[in-house]
């Protein structure tokens, strides 16, 4: 069997690299619909594994799942001013169906909010209906002119939180939990850290009060918004008559929040861990925790190799390890390294005879460092310890990597130069106008990410705009995104 050929590499060329990686890796493919993505089985199996870890927290949350239509009659998206006017352009619309034209054309769900408010405008009668908490997992569509797999797609696959509560606070609370939600589900799982914070006014979701971000560095030092969080205030209950009797006998308006992630975090976990020799995934989020890769010459040693990996594989997986044994005929153990190692799989086990008589076998990590022999008796606790060393250990590695690319305190000229040179977070005073905002956006690309969480912010907080020299009204963090 040929080598393949080897990836760009990431200084090279970080675009390059990243598609690449997804076609060896055998994530995604282009479909033949321009800006549509196949989500292949190695990639949908990371899908699946998120969305089995949100969906457990979610509902421990007090979350449950509903379904909603596909399509939205085109006046609903009308009814929330600057609903309209943030996804309008990005719809697709359904006039024709059944071979005649349509009284009302349907958009294609760029997001939920108007359907869902609709029901709940039924549904909710009195505050002894709230707080109501659903979720729906489900696909939705946004007309993308420049489309990259995962990462921004012209149909993808999410989910969108929809609640509605009693009072502001209640829904606040909802908000700023959803998002600490997200924030652990990154961190812990996809070993992925990130700062969280509230969106400018500009940045802001189309309808929402408030909305707040989980954003991460990727490996380009360009920033990745990886969730989003809304307190839709009452803006969507107005507009759909969303009303409840309150305990005192009035009636009110209810408060909500809608929130979301989506299988850009795919491509997040990608630019994230990834390295030359392709795809790194964490082991809580991998399909195969562990590949065992067979290793004889005659048929007798075959027999053997065969039978004690297979012994290995059960014993891992009683374990509690994801372990799949790589039996395939014709195929030399070095060409099965390449695939398992540009898949990210986290370890391998190499089993031969040699080993085998030593009661040994030879582990090897996708995160580098030397082979070693480990005794075969223990391995499933030895598995276990080593998955939860790399777990964390990814996530302090991509962590110090954040934090080497970060600067802060940052004056124009310094902002200017390390935008220019590095790129990465840079955080700064800032005069909370949307005019600096703007110009900064024009002359660098460089935009607003969040402003920060308090436990992210500054020890010691910018006094002046980085950019204008007013009094800063809160320090900012800037960067190029996705
Ligand atoms: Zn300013």
């Amino acid at each position: 069997m040929a080598e393949a050929k080897a990836l760009t590499t990431r200084t090279v060329d970080f675009s390059a690299w990243y598609n690449e990686l997804i076609a060896r890796a055998e994530l995604a493919d282009y479909s033949p619909v321009r800006g549509c993505m196949v989500i292949r089985p190695n990639g949908y199996a990371i899908w699946e594994r998120m969305q089995g870890a949100l969906d457990q927290m979610f509902k421990d949350t007090g979350h449950q799942n509903a379904y909603f239509p596909l399509f939205i009659p085109q006046s609903f998206l009308a009814r929330e001013a600057e609903h309209v006017e943030g996804f309008a352009p990005e719809t697709a619309v359904v006039t024709h169906a059944g071979g005649k034209e349509l009284e009302e054309p349907l958009v294609v769900r760029p997001t939920s909010e108007t359907i869902i408010y609709a029901m709940y405008a039924k549904w909710i009668q009195s505050y002894r209906d709230l707080p109501l908490l659903i979720n729906q997992w489900a696909n939705v569509v946004r007309w993308e002119m420049r489309t990259r797999l995962f990462l921004r797609t012209t149909e993808f696959l999410w989910q969108e939180g929809h609640t509605a509560h009693a009072t502001e606070a209640e829904a606040e609370a909802e908000a700023r939990q959803m998002l600490g939600v997200y924030r652990t589900f990154m961190e812990q799982w996809m070993a992925m850290p990130v700062l969280t914070g509230r969106k400018t006014d500009s940045e802001r979701f189309a309808g929402a009060l408030r909305t707040y971000s989980c954003e991460s560095l990727m490996q380009d030092n360009k920033a990745l918004q990886a969730g989003t969080s809304h307190n839709l205030g009452q803006n969507f209950s107005r507009a759909f008559e969303v009303t409840f009797q309150t305990a005192a006998g009035d009636l009110d308006h209810v408060w909500n929040t809608s929130w979301g992630v989506s299988t850009r975090l795919v491509g997040a976990l990608i630019m994230t861990h990834g390295d030359d020799g392709g795809l790194v995934c964490p082991p809580r989020l991998a399909q195969y925790q562990v590949v065992i890769v067979p290793i004889y010459r005659t048929d007798e040693e075959r027999g053997n190799v065969l039978e004690a990996a297979d012994r290995l594989r059960k014993e891992l997986v009683a374990a509690g390890v994801r372990a799949h044994l790589d039996a395939r005929e014709g195929m030399k153990p070095g060409a099965k390294y390449y695939e398992w190692e540009g898949r990210g799989v986290p370890f391998r086990l190499e089993v031969g005879p040699r080993d085998l008589a030593a009661g040994a076998v030879m582990l090897a990590r996708r995160t580098g460092g030397k082979k070693e022999a480990v005794p075969m008796a223990g391995l499933g606790p030895r598995m276990v310890q080593e998955m939860e060393r790399m777990q964390s250990d990814l996530l302090e590695t991509a962590r110090a990597r954040r934090e080497a690319n970060s600067i802060r305190g940052a004056t124009k000229e310094q902002f200017l130069a390390y935008m220019e040179t590095n790129g990465g977070f840079v955080y700064s005073g800032f005069c909370g106008r949307g005019d600096c905002e703007a110009e900064i956006k024009e002359q660098t690309k460089a935009t607003i990410r969040v402003l920060p969480d308090e436990e992210f912010q500054s020890p010691e907080q910018p006094k002046t705009c980085m950019w204008c020299g007013r009094p800063s009204t809160s320090e900012a963090v800037w960067a190029k995104a996705y």
